[in-house]
């Protein structure tokens, strides 16, 4: 076999848990390592480990990737009272991925794998649709109250520095009813931005954004307007010497454009649109072992995933001593997403040109019919068409791969 290629600088590794963390081991050592001699800096954010360091193992993972640039992470279980009992923990504690999130300041990217023989289910769909979702504030961290009865409600700002408060009524109630308040920040819409125009620049993809602006007007608008001026005093030349633009628009109008749409463009979410049509998107393509997913920080700061959780159920059949098919196509995309951004930081386009074979490899494998049993259930009727096993799945990419080395 050829010498193997270097990789210059550091990858920060995150292990995770159950049936990604089986996988894990599998595609490091069947795709990755083979071929590619990496400085690993690990960290074990498998659920026994960061109950046994008190989750500092979750935040010393965070500034690796803040120190070196990129990390991969395997998918983690986020704790709750049944795991709790089930791990004999110390206490819940908090999820990984928001760990690292805020840490980051990082805004979450998604994007479909396409592959020939799965049809997205809105035909014209060729090229992938990413979905940015701000993942801070709003609805996601607000305050509600049901109204008794007759009464008035009013939102109050009380100035820290003393001045009188500001006041705005919500409603005069006359019966019983419900209010809520929330919040966002100037900072971290600003830092949503900015995240959103590094990715899109760096993938070369149209950005879209969109809000409710012409209802709410001060609060999405000022969304709207943060947007619009980091872009003119930041980006515009940046994205016209690119090839690539920015939109701003209402949601129901880039609804209806995704729909007639071909794709290969960035749809920048509100919290809840992200949280909502990241879903439909997932769905749409198929399945979610096809859904990669990275954390963007606004400085540049990369960290790869899966979009999909630890496949509990497939984890207790594989413990049962029983035969799974699951689907490791998110996480070899993970590895691959993060080799190329640090062959393109550190300059190496060997590295650059692996990830791009091994995700060669990935898809001509599922389109030459071999697949786990998530997409045989999706993919077009083919008598090539072949179910394998969680490992086989991977030895017939590894032999593919081999073949463009
Ligand atoms: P999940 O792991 O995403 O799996 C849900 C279901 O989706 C599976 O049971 C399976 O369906 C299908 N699926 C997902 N990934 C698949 C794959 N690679 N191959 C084949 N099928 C796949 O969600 P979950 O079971 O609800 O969550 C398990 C744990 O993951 C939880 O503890 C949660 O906290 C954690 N989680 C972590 C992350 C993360 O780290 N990013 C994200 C979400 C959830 P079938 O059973 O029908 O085959
Ligand atoms: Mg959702």
């Amino acid at each position: 076999m050829a010498a193997k290629i270097k990789v210059k600088n550091t990858v920060v590794e995150l292990d995770g848990d159950e049936m990604t963390r089986v996988m894990w081991i599998m595609v490091k050592n069947k795709l990755i390592f083979p071929f590619l001699d990496i400085p690993i800096e690990y960290y074990d954010l498998g659920l026994e480990y960061r109950d046994k360091t008190d989750d500092k193992v979750t935040i010393d993972s965070a500034n690796a990737i803040l120190k070196h640039g990129v990390g991969v992470k395997c998918a983690t279980i986020t704790a709750n009272a049944d795991r709790v009992k089930e791990y004999k923990l110390k206490k819940a504690w908090k999820s990984p991925n928001g760990t690292l999130r805020g840490m980051l300041d990082g805004t979450v990217f998604r994007a479909p794998i396409l592959v020939k023989n799965i049809k997205p289910a809105v035909r014209n769909w060729k090229k992938p649709i990413h979905i940015g979702r701000h993942a801070y504030g709003d609805v996601y961290s607000n305050t509600e109250m049901r109204i008794p009865g007759p009464g008035t409600t009013e939102l109050v700002f009380t100035p820290a520095d003393g001045n009188k408060p500001v006041r705005h009524l919500i409603h005069e109630f006359k019966d019983p009813g419900i209010i809520q308040g929330i919040h966002n920040t100037d900072k971290s819409i600003l830092s949503f931005a900015k995240a959103c125009f590094t990715y899109g620049l760096d993938q070369k993809l149209p950005v879209w954004f969109s809000t409710k602006d012409t209802i709410s007007k001060i609060y999405d608008g000022r969304f709207k307007e943060i947007f619009e001026t980091e872009f003119k005093n930041n980006w515009e030349p940046k994205f016209k010497v690119a090839g690539i633009y920015f939109m701003y628009t209402l949601v129901d109008d880039v609804v209806a454009r995704i729909m007639k749409s071909e794709g290969g463009l960035l749809w920048a979410c509100k919290n809840y649109d992200g949280d909502v049509m990241s879903d439909m998107l997932a769905s749409a393509n198929g399945s979610l072992a096809m859904m990669t997913s990275v954390l963007v920080s606004p400085q540049g700061h990369y960290e790869y995933e899966a979009a999909h959780g630890t496949v509990q159920k497939h984890y207790y059949k594989h413990l049962a001593g029983e035969k799974t098919s699951t689907n490791s196509m998110a996480l070899i995309f993970a590895w691959t997403g993060c080799l190329r951004k640090r062959g393109e930081m550190d300059g190496t386009p060997d590295v650059v040109n692996f990830a791009d074979k091994l995700e060669k490899a990935s898809i001509e494998t599922i389109e030459n019919g071999i697949m786990t049993g998530d997409l045989l259930a999706v993919a077009e009727p083919s008598p090539s068409n072949k179910k394998v096993l969680t490992e086989e799945f991977i030895d017939a990419i590894a032999a593919n791969l081999v073949k463009k080395l």
